[in-house]
């Protein structure tokens, strides 16, 4: 695969324009050359195959080649619901997230949560989505979402969504999909647990307590594991 570059603006074949920090990494970090072939991609679902022309202080001319839509999404949607982890773990839990498939993450609100991410936060999470899909080939970017509080969250009405709720108490029965859904809602709790009311409401609006064994995960390490019992191969 060649080198993906993020430029968030309409793509279509024919000369664009690269600047700012992308420009910067094409140019000092991967020191590319005029006629080296890169891949632009904008978040829109296809990417861009791209040949260099120009490479100036502070902007980089490419000339899309042509326009191809690869299938790298999952065949449903998966969406993730986590009280964000502190320092770096959260932008660990982002970045595999987004290499895993997931469309959304929602940083939950709980009783017993700790951390209210700021705007510049999630701006900065939306950075790390970036930063993963030109690792990893999504031409569509997982949205992070707006914080929600679980007792809103868990409430929303449902055109039948499979519902997983991570517990360390719930059902250790492995909780394989047995057709492909049209969507997977998968939530974690917070370091402090979630309180019996908080689970006591999941359960009231449908969703599975799934149990992930015997020891005490972290929430990155929960949340990951569900998402790849959901999506393991597809
Ligand atoms: N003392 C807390 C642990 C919280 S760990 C408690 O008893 O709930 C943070 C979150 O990770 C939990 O709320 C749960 O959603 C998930 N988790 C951790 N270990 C788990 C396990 N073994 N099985 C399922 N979910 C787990």
């Amino acid at each position: 695969m060649s080198q993906r570059f993020y430029i968030n603006w309409p793509l279509v074949p024919g000369p664009v324009t690269l600047t700012g920090a992308e420009a910067h990494h094409l140019a000092s970090v991967c020191r590319l050359r005029p006629g080296d072939a890169v891949c632009l991609f904008n978040g829109d679902g296809h990417e861009y195959p791209a040949r260099i022309v120009e490479i100036q202080r502070r902007q980089v001319t490419l000339e899309i080649e042509r326009i191809d839509t690869p299938e790298r999404e999952l065949p449903f949607t998966l969406e993730v619901a986590a009280p964000l982890p502190k320092g770096d773990r959260a932008q660990f839990l982002v970045e595999k997230l987004t290499e895993l498939g997931v469309a959304s993450f929602v940083p939950l609100d709980c009783d017993r949560g700790v951390i209210r991410p700021s705007e510049a936060k999630l701006e900065k999470l939306q950075r790390n989505v970036i930063e993963a899909s030109k690792q990893c080939g999504r031409n569509v970017l997982m949205k992070v979402d707006a914080p929600a509080r679980w007792t809103t969250y868990c409430a929303q009405p449902t055109t039948g969504e499979v519902r997983w709720l991570a517990h360390p108490h719930g059902s250790a029965a492995s909780p394989r999909l047995e057709r492909v859904p049209g969507c997977v809602r998968i939530v974690v709790g917070p370091e402090g647990g979630f309180t019996d009311e908080e689970v006591a409401a999941g359960r009231d609006y449908g969703w599975q307590l799934i149990g992930l064994g015997p020891r005490i995960l972290r929430v990155e390490t929960a949340a990951l594991a569900l998402v790849c019992l959901a999506s393991a191969g597809r």
